[in-house]
Formats: C-alpha cells, structure tokens, sequence
C-alpha cells in the first residue's frame, strides 16, 4: 500500500462537499487541519488508518421535533438534537447550548471541538454537544419547565451514565439542568449522575459553576508566569457575563487584575475603575437571578455603556473572550495588537476567526484556543461523574486543586508540542495533544 499524504486544500473541499452549508463547523475543522494534517503526514499511521477523514465524521446525529405549550396555551415546536461525535476515550460528554442561532452546523462545531478538549483534560470523556433553537430569554419558569420535559421526553432515550453525559451550556443552567435532570430520572425511574452541572443537593460537584471561568484564568496565569510575568496589575477585557464571564472575571480580580469590561448580546460597559468584588457580585444576581441586561450596571454604577458594540477597542494587556463564537475579527485582532495586548485566553468556544488567531500569532501575542483553555468546565464535569458513580462528595479545596492541576497537565502538553524558538504557539500545542490519544484509541478499535 503506499503511504497516503494529505493535501490541506483537497481535504478542506472534501469536507465542504459532504457538508454543504456548514460553515461554523467548516471554520472549526479548518483550524485543526492547519496544523494536524502536517502532524499526520509525519505520523503516516494515522493518516493510512484515514483517521482525520473518520474523525470529521460524527458517530451519530439525533434530531428532533420538541413541543410544548406557552403560558397563552398557544403550541410552540421547536428542533432538539444531540451530535454523538466520538467516544473513542469514554461516553460522550459535552453541553447542551439553548439559543436561537443553535443548528446542526453550530452543534458539529462545537462537538468536534469537544473530542479533543476532553481528551486533553486526561480525563476517560468523549465528545458530543446538543441543544435547541429554543430561546429561553423572556419565557417564564413555567414556559421553560414545559419546554425542558419535551425535550428530555425524547433526549433520555440516548443518554446514560455510560453512554452520554450532557451538561450546560449557553442559555442552559442551573435551572434548566434542573428541570432536566427531574424528568431523566422519571422517565429511566433511575438516580444516576447523567448529567453533569446539577445543584448540589442532587448530587452537584463544589466549584463545576466557577469551573470554566476559573480554569480558564488558571490557563491564562500559567502562559504568563511561563513568560516570568503574572495577571497582577494588568489591564482585562472580558465579552460576555454569563457562567463563563462571571467566574473569570472572579478569578482575575482574585489574582490582583483590574477588569474592565464586561458584555452581552446588547453592547458593552467600560467601568474605568475596574469591576470590583461588590459590583460583580450586581452582575451575578442581575444575569443569573434577576435574567436583567448589561446596561443596567452602567446606570447604576455610571459608567460607559457601549450599545451594540464588542469590547475589543478598549486598550488592554490581556483578553478573555466569554460570551460566544466568532467575536474577534481580523481588525479587532489588529486593534487589540495596536493597542498593547500582550495574552488572550479563550473562555467561549471558537470566538476569534481563524485569520484573527494569525494576527495574534504573527504579533507573537500568547493565545490559548478555547479546547485548551476553557477545558476546566469540562474536566469538573468530568469530576462530577466520578463523585457520582462512586457516591462520595470532594470539598471545595481539592476540587480547586484538581482543577489547577488539570489545567497545568494541559498547559504542559501544550509546552511539549507548541514550545521552541522561544514563543509558545499553543494551538499547535493543544491540537496534537488531544488527538493523539483519541487516534490511537481508534487504531486499537480497527476499522470501526
Ligand atoms: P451563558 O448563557 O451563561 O452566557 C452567555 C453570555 O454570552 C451572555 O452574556 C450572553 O448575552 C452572551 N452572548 C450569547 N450570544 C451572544 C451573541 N450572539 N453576541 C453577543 N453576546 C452573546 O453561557 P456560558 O457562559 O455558559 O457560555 C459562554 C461561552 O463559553 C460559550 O461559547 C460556551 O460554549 C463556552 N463554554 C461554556 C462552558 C460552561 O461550562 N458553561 C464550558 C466551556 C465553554 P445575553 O445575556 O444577552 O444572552
């Protein structure tokens, strides 16, 4: 047999061709191609096992029909799925996403993604990713119950302990996890800990809702202190204020760095004298209790709110974007560089454009891809289940800890491969990392 190499471009249009439309998940193949098909093509066992092609390619896709009734009584459907992407290391694992821009090409994205974020945790996950176009915003507790059983009537047939593991994501929560995890356990008339970021009384992990923000600083800390240099006094923007925002802004604070921005899907607020402990704390209850807006901060603390707008322009040495995918684009890239950035830590999932990461790089800005850097949500989850499964509970300190160690483990498998001439390249560093467990997986299987 000879040996078989891999043209970037010809795989690119393959892959465009069998998923006409697609472009999310298209942009996040891209990426990976980028630097894997070079790896592959030096690792000529993968590429004559064809394991990128068979890794592009979900396990399964489940789409459904969801039907529930609003407070009018009037009949609302709407469209579920689940995107079982891979579960070469362990059962799928990955969130369920409830917003109106949710459709299959999002959800791919999001599960191939997912596959090597959880294999770099080193933790036994797979990868998958679900949701809806279901828009949670201004619906009633009642409405969002109703629409949440529906939805779990159809989903529970797929899931399970050891098969698939869902959790929260954008638009899904505490209160959603809730209403979802209620109807799993009527309808498999089981306990089980199948899904993951449950409250506490129902067998919720300490530190899984600080998880994604908090190891996402830890990641940021890391890149810096790797440099000799720290988060204390440095300047942080942060998009979004949501689970992810809230805690990252929280840990930043923490380590002595002044936030400065926070957002969501309305615009911006710049606080000039930094997000304090007490005004983030108006933040939490305003998004997570109150489901109130962004701009109210900026009247009752009168500062600037920036309506409509992304925080990019702000001056800052450090950004974490929080909020969603594709928020930083070339100019705001070009912006951030002009205006003295020196690290960027992913804590959303594929926020910056793929041409935008080249203007970090060629700027030699530090930049952590969301599968490395907001992994910790996912390796607490991960936590969650083997809490679950052997029915203990961990304190909040060894949690901390386990969760900074992840986060390290991931930082140095991104040294191991993206290290050299001085500059740490840590998308060629994560990418590698995660794959190489799960191909080898895959090879052991034969071809499955
Ligand atoms: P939340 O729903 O808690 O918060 C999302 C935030 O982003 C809100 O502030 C929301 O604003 C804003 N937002 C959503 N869509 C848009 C948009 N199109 N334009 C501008 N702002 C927007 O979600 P999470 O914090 O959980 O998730 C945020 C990101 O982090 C996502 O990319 C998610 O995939 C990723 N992530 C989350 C993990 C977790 O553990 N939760 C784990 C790993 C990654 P508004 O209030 O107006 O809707």
């Amino acid at each position: 047999m000879q040996i078989k190499t891999l043209e970037l471009d010809e795989f690119m249009q393959g892959l465009i061709r069998r998923n006409p439309g697609e472009t999310e998940f298209h942009q996040a193949v891209q990426e990976v191609a980028e630097d894997i098909i070079p790896f592959v093509n030096q690792h000529p066992q993968y590429g004559d096992a064809a394991l990128l092609e068979r890794m592009t390619e979900p396990d399964r896709i489940i789409s459904f029909r969801v039907c529930w009734a609003d407070d009018e009584g009037n009949i609302r459907v709407n469209r579920g799925y689940r995107v079982q992407y891979n579960n070469a290391i362990g059962p799928y694992k990955g969130g369920l996403r409830f917003h109106p821009s949710v459709n299959q090409s999002v959800l791919k994205f999001l599960g191939f993604e997912q596959v090597f974020k959880n294999s770099l945790t080193t933790l036994p996950m797979g990868g998958g990713k679900g949701g809806s176009d279901f828009n949670p915003k201004g619906k009633s507790d009642r409405e969002v119950m109703r629409f949440c059983q529906s939805f779990m009537t159809e989903l529970h047939k797929h899931i399970g302990p050891n098969r698939d593991v869902p959790a929260g994501d954008i638009g899904v929560g505490a209160r959603e996890i809730g209403y979802l995890f209620g109807q799993y356990k009527r309808l498999e008339n089981e306990f089980t800990g199948t899904l993951t970021g449950k409250s506490l009384e129902f067998g919720g992990s300490l530190i899984r809702t600080e998880a994604t923000g908090y190891g996402t600083v830890y990641f940021m800390e890391l890149m810096l202190n790797h440099r000799g240099d720290s988060l204390k006094g440095k300047e942080v923007v942060i998009s979004g204020s949501g689970n992810v925002a809230q805690y990252a802004a929280e840990k930043a604070i923490q380590l002595g760095a002044k936030v400065l921005t926070m957002s969501d899907s309305g615009g911006y607020i710049y606080d000039k004298d930094g997000i304090s402990e007490e005004k983030l704390a108006f933040i939490i209850d305003l998004k997570t209790i109150r489901r109130g807006r962004i701009s109210e901060y900026a009247e009752k603390f009168g500062c600037d709110y920036h309506q409509g707008k992304r925080p990019w322009d702000v001056p800052c040495q450090i950004a974490l974007p929080c909020a969603t995918q594709n928020e930083i684009s070339v100019e705001n890239a070009k912006t951030l560089v002009k205006n003295g950035i020196i690290a960027i830590a992913e804590g959303a999932n594929m926020p910056t454009f793929i041409d935008a990461i080249h203007v970090f790089h060629d700027n030699k800005v530090l930049y952590a891809p969301g599968k490395a850097s907001n992994a910790g949500g996912v390796a607490v989850s991960g936590l969650e289940m083997s809490q679950n499964s052997q029915r203990i509970s961990w304190s909040r300190k060894e949690l901390d800890e386990r969760l900074r160690n992840i986060m390290s483990d991931i930082h140095q498998q991104c040294l191991k491969y993206g290290g050299g001439n001085g500059y740490v390249d840590y998308v060629k560093g994560a990418w590698p990392a995660g794959f190489v467990k799960v191909a080898n997986a895959m090879l052991a299987y034969g071809v499955v």
